[in-house]
């Protein structure tokens, strides 16, 4: 996501926070570059317009130019910006205040993804919210449609409205009331017909299904990678239907960002969601703030944290806590931390998310290293004997070529391991200087 914006804009603010002090001129010089950036990623005039003059009066209209640290504090404004542009700290929520079933009507164009997104979120909604979901596919244009949903319905186990051959969209959604009252279902999905373009017949349905069914959301399904198109298409929706919000999907291919960056402003409508992936997990709850902090690549350690402790066991979790409480780390720690880090998605997911880690990972790629390191060095640890991995003191040359040949490495190889894990104990105890726990909220606090 954002990778060719984010590569741009660190550039530029590497630059901005390498410097003791900055002049009017400097800042109005950076933000020429983020300017070109931003049009580059596909966002719309008007919304860079905005942007650019409203860092540009922050910055140089204030004490930040005089500050200790200017550099730093444009970032922050910037940041705080792209936070706004990107829909402000609203909480990107479904809206379930109504009396059950509460209706989510999902409306987009044809492959814009609103199947599978439909899924996706009865699948959240009963995992996440607890709550009971039927969904119906009231697409009666596209053969099979109502059977994608089915099968969905199925893999996510989540009951979908039985077919009756024939029948009209908003007869189908009168049922879908009517059924999910009878097995008293907390939650109502439609799924709507799409059509390849905006036109008239296609508005005319989702007014009338939206006046028999009164949704409490009506989610608008756009395809991130259309960029501009995208914005478009909200656009002419949100005369005709009374959007609650946007979701917007293949954001896992999408390096540019366009749509994201200018949908709010354009449309006035929050996203409230993102998908990232085929998969039915694919996907998160849009969260500016975080976004922005991805795209800065001042990472998502939120995110990431969140990704852990949904991946970790907690048993392990609490084990290393209390290590980590008393500063001991050893290597099998060293190894349970880069099994999780491979369960985790990898060195790719965890680049995208970790302050620093997007330059780290651009060096390893650099020089050949990937995934593999990660198995590489499991296979090293896996070498050593139990007490070699509780005291890695013990390493003499001899060991470490015994280890080498038994993982099918080099010395060189265990010796970045040992080296690693030397940094991160060191690491460790100074968490624990900083008082344990409290201390490493305090870090990133
Ligand atoms: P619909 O015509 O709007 O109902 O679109 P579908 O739900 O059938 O989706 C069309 C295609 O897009 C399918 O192959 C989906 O797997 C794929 N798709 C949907 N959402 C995402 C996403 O967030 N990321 C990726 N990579 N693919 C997606």
């Amino acid at each position: 996501m954002f990778d060719n914006l984010s590569d741009r804009l660190g550039t530029v603010f590497d630059r901005l926070r390498g410097r003791g002090s900055l002049s009017e001129q400097d800042v109005r010089d950076a933000m020429r570059e983020v300017r070109i950036a931003l049009l580059e990623a596909d966002v719309a005039l008007p919304v860079v317009r905005r942007f650019i003059d409203a860092v540009t009066e922050k910055a140089i209209g204030s004490e930040v130019l005089k500050s200790v640290t200017p550099g730093q504090q444009v970032v922050k404004i910037v940041s705080d910006e792209l936070t706004e542009m990107l829909g402000g700290d609203e909480p990107a929520e479904l809206n379930f205040a109504a009396k059950p079933p509460v209706v989510i009507m999902m409306v987009g164009l044809q492959g814009s993804g609103k199947t599978t997104t439909t899924a996706k979120l009865g699948k959240l909604i009963k995992e996440k919210h607890g709550k009971k979901a039927i969904m119906a596919s009231l697409d009666v244009n596209r053969p099979a449609a109502q059977e994608q949903l089915k099968v969905l319905g199925e893999q996510v186990q989540v009951a979908t409205l039985p077919i009756v051959p024939g029948q009209q969209p908003v007869d189908i959604a009168r049922r879908a009331m009517e059924s999910a009252k009878l097995q008293a279902a907390d939650v109502l999905l439609l799924d709507t017909a799409g059509r390849l373009h905006v036109d008239e017949a296609l508005m005319a349905e989702m007014k009338a299904i939206a006046n028999v069914s009164a949704p409490t959301e009506v989610l608008l399904v756009v395809d991130s990678l259309t960029g501009q198109d995208a914005v478009n298409v909200a656009q002419s929706f949100t005369g005709e239907v009374p959007l609650t919000g946007v979701v917007l999907t293949r954001m896992d291919g999408d390096a540019r960002g366009g749509a994201a960056l200018s949908m709010r402003y354009v449309t006035g409508k929050p996203i409230k969601f993102a998908g990232t992936g085929e998969k039915l997990d694919a996907i998160e709850a849009f969260d500016p703030g975080r976004v922005a902090g991805r795209i800065l690549g001042m990472g998502d350690v939120v995110s990431l944290v969140e990704k852990a402790a949904a991946t970790i066991k907690q048993d392990e979790a609490e084990a290393l806590a209390k290590k980590m409480a008393q500063g001991k780390f050893d290597l099998d720690d060293l190894r349970m931390q880069l099994r999780q880090m491979q369960q985790m998605g990898g060195l790719g997911m965890l680049a995208g998310m970790m302050p620093g880690m997007k330059k780290a990972k651009a060096a390893m790629a650099a020089s050949g290293m990937d995934d593999r390191v990660l198995l590489h060095m499991d296979a090293i640890i896996g070498s050593m004997t139990p007490k070699e991995r509780k005291r890695p003191e013990l390493m003499n040359a001899k060991r470490k070529k015994r280890v080498a040949a038994g993982s099918g490495t080099q010395v060189q190889d265990v010796n970045k391991v040992l080296k690693m894990h030397q940094e991160m104990a060191r690491a460790m105890k100074q968490i624990k200087k900083m008082g344990g726990l409290k201390g490493l909220g305090a870090l990133f606090g």
